[in-house]
C-alpha cells in the first residue's frame, strides 16, 4: 500500500523553524521546532520513508496511534506532515531527557523514585491498554521526564512498533464469516499486551538497582536465560530493598503472561498504590 504524500518539506518549514538534534532512533531523527507564530517549541520526528521501505503499514500506524490518544504520561503528537520521502510529526516537546541517561547518571533510584516512575508508566500504558494498543517497545530510552527536576513525571513515547489490535481487522482477517470464528480467535481480542508489563518489570528492576535483571554478552544465551526468566535479586545489591518491591518485581517478570500481573494488579500492589512507606533515600 503506497502512503499518497500530502505536503511538501515547505508545508513544515512555513509553520515551524527546525532547530538542533534532540535524539536519534532506529527510524527518525528528533530535532527541536519552534512555531513561527506562537514561539511554541515542539519535537519535530523525522521519520525517513527510505529507511522503513515496506514498513509503510508501520508508519500509518504510528501517526494513527499518536494522533488519538491524549494522556498526561504519553507524549502527545499535535500534527503530522506526510511529504514524499519524510514524515515529520509535530509532538509535545519534553525537556528532561531520557529515563535511560538518568539511569546511568544516578546509577540506582529511591524505591520512592522508582516506585512513583513505575506506577506513572503502568497508568500510561494501562490507558493505551484500554484503546487496544500494545507499546511493545518499552524501554528507558522511549521513557521522557518532562523536565530536569528529580521528582519530574515520566512519559512514554515512540510508538513505532505499536499494532492497533483492532478486533475487527483481526476477525475479517481470521475468517471470511465470522458466524463461525472459534473463541480463541475471539479470544485474541487484547493479545499480546501482557508483553508491555514484563518491560514495565524489567525496567523496574533496573531502575531499583542500576544493572538489568537479564545479561549476557551472547544473545543466544541472553534469549535462553529471557525464555527461562532466570533472574535473582543479589543480595549485593538488594539487601536493603523492600519485599514488596521484590514481590511486584516476581510477578511481573513471570513467563507465563497468563500468570504475569496485568496494569490493575500492578497499580493495586502495595509498593504502588502507596499503603506502605517507602524509603526515600538509598540505604
Ligand atoms: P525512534 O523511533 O527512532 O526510536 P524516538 O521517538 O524514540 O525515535 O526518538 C528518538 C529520541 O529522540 C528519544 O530517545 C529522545 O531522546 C528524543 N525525543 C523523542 N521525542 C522527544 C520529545 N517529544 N521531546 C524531546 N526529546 C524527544
Ligand atoms: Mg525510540
Amino acid at each position: 500500500k503506497k502512503i499518497t504524500a500530502r505536503h511538501a518539506k515547505s508545508d513544515v518549514e512555513r509553520s515551524y523553524k527546525l532547530g538542533a538534534e534532540l535524539g536519534t532512533g532506529n527510524f527518525a531523527v528528533v530535532r527541536l521546532a519552534e512555531h513561527r507564530q506562537t514561539r511554541q517549541k515542539y519535537a519535530c520526528k523525522i521519520i525517513n520513508k527510505a529507511l522503513c521501505a515496506g514498513k509503510e503499514d508501520m508508519i500509518e500506524t504510528e501517526v494513527s496511534v499518536l494522533k488519538r490518544i491524549r494522556h498526561k504520561y504519553i507524549v502527545g503528537m499535535d500534527e503530522c506532515f506526510d511529504t514524499p520521502d519524510k514524515l515529520y510529526l509535530i509532538l509535545d516537546y519534553v525537556s528532561g531527557g531520557e529515563l535511560f541517561d538518568r539511569i546511568v547518571d544516578e546509577g540506582n533510584f529511591t524505591e520512592a523514585d522508582g516506585s512513583r516512575i513505575t506506577k506513572q508508566m503502568t497508568e500510561a500504558i494501562q490507558y493505551l491498554h484500554s484503546q487496544g494498543i500494545v507499546h511493545r517497545d518499552l524501554k528507558p530510552e522511549n521513557l521522557l521526564f518532562r523536565d530536569r527536576s528529580p521528582k519530574s513525571d515520566i512519559l512514554v513515547t515512540d510508538f513505532g512498533l505499536a499494532k492497533l489490535l483492532n478486533d475487527n481487522v483481526a476477525l475479517k482477517t481470521a475468517c471470511g464469516t465470522p458466524n463461525y470464528v472459534a473463541p480463541e480467535i475471539l479470544m485474541q481480542r487484547g493479545y499480546g499486551k501482557m508483553c508491555d508489563l514484563w518491560s514495565i518489570g524489567v525496567i523496574s528492576f533496573i531502575m531499583l538497582c542500576g544493572y538489568p535483571p537479564f545479561y549476557d554478552e551472547s544473545d543466544a544465551v541472553l534469549f535462553e536465560i529471557i525464555m527461562k526468566g532466570r533472574f535473582e535479586f543479589d543480595e549485593r545489591y538488594w539487601r536493603d530493598i523492600s519485599d514488596d518491591a521484590k514481590d511486584l518485581i516476581r510477578n511481573m517478570l513471570k513467563v507465563d503472561p497468563i500468570k504475569r500481573y496485568d496494569t490493575y494488579q500492578v497499580l493495586e500492589h502495595p509498593w504502588i498504590s502507596g499503603k506502605v512507606k517507602l524509603p526515600t533515600v538509598n540505604l
